[in-house]
């Protein structure tokens, strides 16, 4: 089923935004209650329509487990819709800030009023917690919202909007459907806010279109995630963390680790235990119930294509677990596998993944991987597995940047709400959950009242003794340079 782009959709999203627009501007800024009860409802219509958001991906996908859906998308939306009403209070508080001495006895503070309409524009691979997400922060935050689905989920897309259209009038919250033409018109409306998540490609051409009306922008991209192995960790916490983090989803996960940096002596090591913990993981192999497929045709063959190059520029291809060719045939299923001495050049060391695919690059010092870091657009996520008290952890944390970092884990930073989460430069510009997700889509609106009686009331021309008297006081005394250390 693929959902077609009429060619009024764009009419029909700048419409809405107007609508939406009027709506915001005649009630002004909703109330804590008000907010709240629009978190209440979304919290029941995502319960209501549990099951039915578990079959719609699931039959987008191709198969997509259903404990998958759970754990990475339900469980997430209603944790943060909580975390948003337990807090909300005391985000939306005023705060006050520091009055310098010349401007006493005035008050100054900091209002976060809602920015007004925020538009979502969301991926597949998450088709679910990536648009309801940023729709509670952006409801959290008092503002109107317009989603962008994908349209390589129809039907999630499309129960998506009927969950919301059951829930909140089309001047509160409205969904557009559509392609990329539908994704390019919806980018180039003067929204008050944009949050997109997708690929870098893409982000490139949406920040470009939202520049023309200067909208502020968050963009959350992807990448290539490292997970690096210190010397002698590949242990069975490491593997187990390591194959849900690159397997949940069947590898389509924006902070999936994308390859390993592994001590060169523990690499057999790392590829026995990979394929023993794959084995114990999905013990009915990649047909099994809790496997996910490869979303799309385009992708599928993508992903061979990235283990055939690999291989012919003399890769070592292992398939890890319970093999294939004894465990059935499921459309788009790819075997977990690893890829040990893949050249640098290589198309699976240059490109996002995205698949259950796992490059393997040896090294041997920790200098030499901060090197290798360092020397590659910044990540979304970065992870190691190791002794986090000891110097090697901290070099690597303090002289490496990514979006998050994980230690001893994958994947977890993404489910600590009061984390911010986001990448930077090449993986993402700002960031959402914790209370940076409810700042983003709010504006700090400076305040100062000025007190009766202060220094700066009394500036007028003519200047004369006042102005002097007002200098020392903000400037201070003269004092001798200070030299360069
Ligand atoms: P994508 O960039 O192809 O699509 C994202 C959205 O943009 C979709 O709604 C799509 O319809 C729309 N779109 C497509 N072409 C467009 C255009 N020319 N102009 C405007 N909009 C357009 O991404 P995807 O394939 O759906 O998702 C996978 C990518 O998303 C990966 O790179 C992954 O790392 C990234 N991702 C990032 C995060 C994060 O939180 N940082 C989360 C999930 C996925």
């Amino acid at each position: 089923m693929t959902i077609p782009v009429e060619p009024t959709q764009c009419i029909d999203a700048a419409d809405m935004l107007r609508r939406q627009r009027v709506a915001f501007t005649s009630e002004g800024p909703p109330s804590l209650a008000q907010r709240k009860a629009r978190l209440t409802r979304l919290r029941a219509v995502v319960l209501t329509y549990r099951d039915a958001v578990k079959e719609a991906i699931s039959a987008d996908f191709g198969h997509r487990s259903h404990h998958e859906t759970d754990i990475m998308e339900l469980v997430g939306v209603i944790q943060s819709i909580d975390y948003l009403t337990r807090n909300l209070r005391r985000f939306m508080k005023p705060q006050p800030r520091h009055v310098g001495i010349a401007y006493r006895s005035g008050r100054a503070w900091v209002e976060y009023q809602p920015k007004g309409v925020v538009g979502v524009m969301a991926p597949w691979n998450y088709p679910f917690s990536l648009t309801f997400i940023p729709l509670a922060t952006a409801l959290a935050a008092g503002n109107r919202v317009l989603l962008k689905p994908s349209e390589l989920t129809p039907r999630t897309s499309v129960l998506i909007r009927q969950m919301l259209a059951d829930t909140f009038s089309a001047d509160e919250v409205a969904v557009v459907l559509g392609g990329p033409e539908a994704g390019a018109a919806f980018s180039s409306l003067p929204f008050d806010h944009l949050l997109f998540t997708g690929s870098t490609q893409v982000g490139r051409k949406v920040m470009k279109a939202a520049s023309e009306n200067l909208v502020p922008l968050t963009l959350e991209l992807g990448g290539k995630s490292p997970v690096i192995v210190a010397r002698g960790h590949v242990d069975e916490r490491t593997m187990g963390s390591i194959v849900f983090g690159k397997l949940s989803n069947g590898g389509q996960t924006c902070v999936a680790p994308d390859y390993a940096l592994v001590h060169e002596g523990d690499i057999e090591d790392f590829v026995t235990q990979f394929d023993a913990m794959v084995a114990r993981s999905y013990p009915e192999g990649p047909t099994g119930s809790d496997y996910t497929s490869i979303v799309s045709d385009r992708h599928f063959q993508r992903l061979v294509d990235l283990v055939e190059d690999a291989r012919r520029r003399g890769a070592r291809v292992v398939e890890a677990g319970v093999r294939p060719e004894t465990a059935g045939n499921r459309a788009r299923t790819l075997a977990p596998t690893l890829i040990v001495g893949a050249i640098d050049e290589s198309a699976i060391m240059q490109e996002e993944i995205f698949g259950p695919i796992l490059p393997v690059r040896p090294y041997r010092d920790m200098e030499e991987v901060i090197e290798y870091v360092n020397a590659r657009p910044r990540p979304l996520a970065l992870y190691y597995f190791g002794n986090e008290d000891n110097d090697e952890c901290r070099a690597l944390l303090a002289r490496t940047t990514s979006g998050n970092t994980g230690v001893n884990n994958t994947l977890m930073h993404v489910a600590q709400d009061d984390l911010p989460f986001g990448g930077i430069g090449p993986s993402g510009m700002g960031a959402y959950h914790g209370v940076e997700g409810f700042r983003a889509m709010s504006h700090a609106k400076g305040v100062f009242v000025q007190g009766r009686w202060n220094l700066p009331s009394l500036l007028r021309a003519p200047f004369g003794k006042v102005l002097d008297l007002a200098l020392t006081v903000t400037l201070g005394r003269s004092r001798k340079p200070v030299a360069k250390p």
